[in-house]
């Protein structure tokens, strides 16, 4: 069924009543309501700073006070390995961070704990827990090896993000301007066909479209976009997914999760970020100074001040949501902000995770149901997670 946005959108008198009417609704919503983001850089910012998240940080994203006060349930937290590692130091590097992530838990007893199930999160929830999912972003420590997967299911990794920036030994990468295997390489269809068995989700967040068609090819199972956005809003960007892909997704019984990137949100803004970093890289090399200098620095706040920055709206964010609702229906969209990922470029009103209330009013607003909310908010993740629950429960 595709849904058609009715209530009272910008045409309401009094739209700062609406406003607050709203945010109260949501605000009740969340306390009744499991709210889930798939995607939350938390685990490398704490490995690389690390910060008390029981109190509010001064640094980051997320702290669990802010959390609270945004109403979020529970997070994956993506452990995550740049491409830099891949030849070698990506298995201690994510193993690290898990370390992390079980030592922080162990500690909170009392008001934090691991989801490694759908029963469990909501359990935790019941027991007002916040709970952590554990997420592998970039296959690089799988290293070829099909028992490194069995290993990262052991230590909680429930969805595994093939690629990041550059292809890897899996797959192509969207954001890597060379083609390395067309799609996914001959190990990739096999990791794709054991993840299927064992019921660890796949995430296509950050493939090459080639290889999200190759993972809809040999994947028996619903996957994932645990953050990406519409590309009908940003034209030619791979990152995000096109109308095509985002059809092809909701046959599968998949979900594109948001990204709440300004760059993910608005084409204009994109390009804005695109020039500032050729520009500023042209005057780097006419200066000759190094790009990781002092002067470097200074010349890039300098650039900042004299072109300040554009950030996308709540309403952009409800826009990419409307626009796969409007596509294929309520069942195939949710929220994965990003948030501890993205840098300065979060919209206005969703700057960290005590905004999520701001979003939930504004879908309200837009004449959404409970009922579809509660899709958004997590049913529609969870449905694509308990397929992968099920088949393992079937296959080991
Ligand atoms: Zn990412």
């Amino acid at each position: 069924m595709v849904y058609i946005p009715s209530l009272n959108h910008g045409k309401c008198a009094n739209k700062s009543f609406l406003g607050s009417t709203m945010l109260k609704k949501a605000n009740n919503f969340l306390k009744k309501n499991i709210l889930i983001d798939t995607h939350i850089d938390l685990p490398s910012r704490l490995l690389l700073n690390m910060e008390d998240i029981t109190k509010q940080t001064s640094t980051g994203d997320f702290d669990l006070v802010r959390a609270k006060k945004g109403g979020l349930a529970g997070a994956f937290a993506a452990i995550y390995v740049p491409v830099t590692l891949e030849e070698s130091g990506a298995l201690n590097f994510a193993n690290s961070q898990i370390d992390l992530m079980e030592e922080i838990v162990r500690e909170h007893q009392d008001i934090l704990a691991l989801a490694p199930d759908i029963n469990t999160l909501q359990q935790n929830h019941k027991n007002k827990l916040f709970s952590f999912i554990l997420a592998l972003e970039n296959g690089a420590p799988i290293s070829g090896n099909l028992e490194n997967l069995h290993y990262f299911f052991e230590r909680g990794i429930r969805y595994l993000t093939l690629a990041h920036s550059r292809n890897n030994h899996i797959c192509d990468s969207s954001y890597d301007d060379s083609e390395r295997w067309s799609g996914l390489s001959d190990f990739g269809i096999e990791l794709i066909q054991e993840m299927n068995l064992i019921g660890m989700m796949i995430d296509v967040s950050h493939v090459s479209d080639k290889t999200f068609y190759d993972v809809l090819k040999y994947s028996k199972l619903p996957i994932a976009a645990t953050h990406s956005s519409c590309r009908h809003f940003t034209p030619g960007w791979e990152r995000n997914m096109s109308d095509e892909m985002i059809k092809d997704l909701a046959t599968n019984g998949g979900v594109i999760q948001i990204n709440f990137g300004s760059d993910f949100l608005r084409g204009d803004i994109l390009e804005r970020s695109r020039n500032e970093k050729k520009e500023i890289s042209e005057i780097l090399k006419r200066l000759s100074i190094p790009s990781d200098s002092k002067e470097a620095d200074e010349i890039r706040d300098a650039y900042k001040t004299a072109n300040p920055k554009v950030f996308a709206t709540i309403s952009d964010v409800a826009n990419h949501i409307d626009h796969v609702v409007d596509l294929v229906g309520i069942d195939y969209v949710g929220i994965g902000s990003d948030y501890d990922g993205l840098g300065d470029q979060l919209p206005e009103g969703l700057k960290d995770v005590s905004s999520y209330p701001n979003l939930i009013a504004e879908l309200f607003n837009r004449g959404y149901s409970e009922e579809y909310m509660k899709k958004i908010c997590s049913d529609n993740f969870i449905r694509v997670w308990k397929s992968n629950e099920e088949s393992r429960k079937t296959n080991t």
